[in-house]
């Protein structure tokens, strides 16, 4: 199923937790419609300002496979409203931090965070998309094994 021009739902549903699970990581039709939103207001402007392929590491959790990762159960990833971008695996000229600064200064995100990493490069970005536009940015990082979120 295509989500938009350069975005298919396999990309976004891929899960190697999913699969380990059998879990169908199926999502129902407003998920979907957040899907298609997300793609057309974030995913799609970035990969027509980098022009290569935009990865994705993380898109749809349903509420199973995000119980069986232990992700947070007000997840956007159940929603249908973030992904996770890492680049970090590609040859493109493109870092992961170069993608977040674009989110930040170009498109109209709802939450936008710096995954880890350091002062240079997160590692990975992760981005939601919905009708509430906070344009709230975090940082991550981990303070004695467990994740802190702080006003970037
Ligand atoms: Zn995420």
């Amino acid at each position: 199923m295509v989500i938009s021009e350069h975005l298919t739902l396999a990309e976004l549903i891929r899960s190697e937790s999913a699969k380990r699970n059998g879990i169908a990581n199926m999502p129902p039709p407003e998920h979907i419609a957040n899907l298609k939103l997300l793609a057309e207001h974030i995913f799609e402007p970035i990969r027509a300002n980098f022009r290569c392929p935009i990865i994705i590491s993380s898109g749809y959790r349903s509420k199973e496979l995000n119980a069986v990762i232990g992700g947070s159960n007000t997840s956007q990833h159940s929603l249908g409203q973030a992904i996770d971008i890492d680049m970090d695996s590609t040859t493109y000229d493109v870092t992961n931090a170069d993608v977040f600064n674009f989110i930040k200064d170009k498109l109209p995100f709802d939450q936008l965070i710096w995954e880890f990493g350091n002062i240079l490069n997160p590692f990975w970005v992760h981005v939601s998309y919905s009708d509430r536009h906070r344009r709230q940015i975090l940082k991550a990082t981990k303070i004695n094994g467990s994740t802190q979120y702080k006003t970037y």
